[in-house]
């Protein structure tokens, strides 16, 4: 398989670009990221991207340490939990906050995490939660809204919306669709499957086994 066949997993080599400092997307959505942070600025906020392109050994090596105990468990409402003993549940529960490695849309190099810049205070950590959509980054939010709603986005919108898959709604995460579209066109779960198999991957067994199911509920409702 040649390694193009491989993007839509956060592998081989896409043509990135660095739009902000540490942050890359494919070069195919530069024009109209730029497009969307101008429209942005002159309605007075300030685009930021918080994350962007990550590549499948990033994905893994988050999913890993969850399950190792190495990062922290978190439960549906974000409190710290203790790692279950059963493979599966474990699977579950990184899944309640962490993307499945090759199947993160923040591979595809299409999708983004935004908040205002203008509407953080000094030193504030972002934490991308919908505390912060409704709260200190609302204003921006009704502004993505406006123009989501008016097709006046440039070819962006939201995935990750209420009654959409089993993620929960990340009002924060925004692709460019048209690009998305296309890097996934060539996405089979039978890659998928062989790339699992070939790899350190913690869970395997029950990824593999369970990955036919786990697809209806967190990847293939966000093809959209
Ligand atoms: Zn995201």
């Amino acid at each position: 398989m040649s390694m193009n066949n491989l993007l839509p997993y956060g592998l081989g080599n896409p043509e990135l670009v660095e739009v902000q400092k540490g942050y890359f997307v494919d070069a195919a959505i530069v024009d109209d990221l730029n497009k969307l942070i101008e429209a942005a600025r002159e309605a007075g906020f300030e685009l930021r991207l918080e994350s962007a392109y990550r590549p499948f050994e990033k994905q893994l090596s988050i999913w890993n340490r969850k399950a190792r105990g190495e990062l922290a468990l978190l439960d549906a409402e974000g409190n710290p939990m203790e790692r279950p003993a059963d493979e599966e549940e474990l699977m579950y529960a990184i899944l309640t906050w962490s993307a499945l490695p090759g199947a993160s849309r923040h591979h595809l190099g299409t999708d983004i995490d935004v908040v205002d810049g203008k509407a953080c205070p000094p030193g504030y950590e972002v934490q991308l939660t919908p505390a912060e959509c409704t709260g200190m980054f609302a204003k921006f939010h009704e502004f993505l809204d406006e123009r989501f709603g008016s097709a006046t986005s440039f070819g962006f919108d939201r995935v990750f919306v209420p009654g959409r898959g089993k993620i929960r709604p990340e009002g924060w995460h925004i692709a460019h669709l048209p690009t998305s579209r296309k890097r996934l066109e060539n996405f089979s779960l039978a890659t998928l499957k062989s790339i699992y198999r070939n790899t350190d991957i913690a869970c395997k067994r029950v990824l593999l086994a369970r990955l036919d199911s786990l697809a209806e509920d967190y990847i293939y409702p966000y093809f959209v």
